[in-house]
């Protein structure tokens, strides 16, 4: 059977190497037996203005937005989401009475993912540190505020960007310098990798993990290689270990739901088929 070409979905983006979103999608949209297909919609900027028209027109579902978009794509959308708007990126864009919306899912995919593994573990009156200052942490940091946490750190190598991030929510972000990690780590409930340190082909995070708490949990959101080395050495501290593949995986609920309407679940089967990949294809 032929997909229905104006329920169709895709993620758009430029010079997209890899992505695994079609698998996500593509599993889920055959486990529900939705009429649509996800594919790769890898665009220069010139034609963006007219791609998301087809959305708008009713001859597309909707998108996810990634590099170099997701913050550029804000000014062809008729409504941002308080969440997109406070860190001021898109992942994911859908249609709603007429009008182009978009949100970002990226917080809320971080947050699913821990509640998922460490059922609940209270996340209001925590304190967290977050490592790296770029558009992920921007999302988590948002929806860690929302959640309530009580204290948040900030740790980036350009403490310029962790004092942005630090503004949008003065009581609760605290930007801390590169160089003193150290004074944090042993302070914190919850500590997470936002930066690229630790990927395939990339240097590691060294980032000092013995003076943690023996309960602090100790996350990456890097998922190539699945196990980085930052979680392998709190695994052998016998720290709570949560992985970047999770995250992936929960992010994609949100836009599924918006677009067909179906909260799809996330299961081993599907963390299996993305472990596959990722094996294979690094
Ligand atoms: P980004 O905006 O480019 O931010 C990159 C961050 O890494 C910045 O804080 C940067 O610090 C830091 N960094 C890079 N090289 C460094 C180095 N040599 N030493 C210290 N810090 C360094 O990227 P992003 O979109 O936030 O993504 C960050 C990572 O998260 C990527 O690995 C991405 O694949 C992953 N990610 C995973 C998920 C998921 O669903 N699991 C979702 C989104 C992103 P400076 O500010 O000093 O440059």
């Amino acid at each position: 059977m032929n997909a229905n070409p104006n329920n169709s979905v895709c993620i758009l983006g430029h010079n997209i190497t890899y992505s695994r979103s079609p698998l996500i999608h593509n599993h889920w949209i055959a486990e529900y037996g939705v009429d649509s297909k996800y594919g790769i919609c890898d665009l220069p900027a010139e034609k963006l203005s007219d791609f998301l028209s087809t959305i708008r027109n009713g001859k597309s579902a909707g998108c996810n937005v990634t590099t170099p978009y997701k913050e550029t794509v804000i000014e062809h959308l008729d409504v941002v989401d308080d969440v997109a708007s406070a860190i001021g990126s898109v992942n994911t864009i859908y249609r709603r009475d007429g009008l182009l919306r978009g949100t970002s899912t990226d917080g809320a995919g971080y947050i699913g993912h821990l509640e998922a593994m460490h059922p609940g573990w209270q996340l209001k009156g925590s304190k967290v540190l977050i490592l790296g200052a770029g558009g992920a942490a921007r999302s988590i940091a948002a929806a860690l505020v929302q959640r309530g946490c009580s204290a948040i750190y900030i740790a980036n190598r350009t403490l310029e960007k962790a004092r942005d991030i630090a503004g949008l929510h003065p009581n609760t972000i605290i930007p801390v310098a590169w160089d003193d990690l150290q004074s944090t780590t042993g302070a914190v409930d919850l500590l997470v990798n936002t930066t690229s340190l630790g990927m395939v082909g990339r240097q590691p995070l060294l980032c000092p993990l013995e003076t943690t708490r023996s309960d602090c949990i100790v996350s990456d959101i890097v998922y190539a290689p699945l196990e980085t080395e930052l979680l392998a050495r709190a695994r052998g501290l016998g720290r709570p270990v949560l992985d970047g593949l999770g995250m992936l995986l929960h992010q994609a609920v949100p836009g599924f739901q918006l677009w067909f309407g179906i909260q799809p679940a996330v299961t081993q089967e599907l963390r299996t088929l993305v472990e596959q990949d990722l094996l294979s294809h690094g």
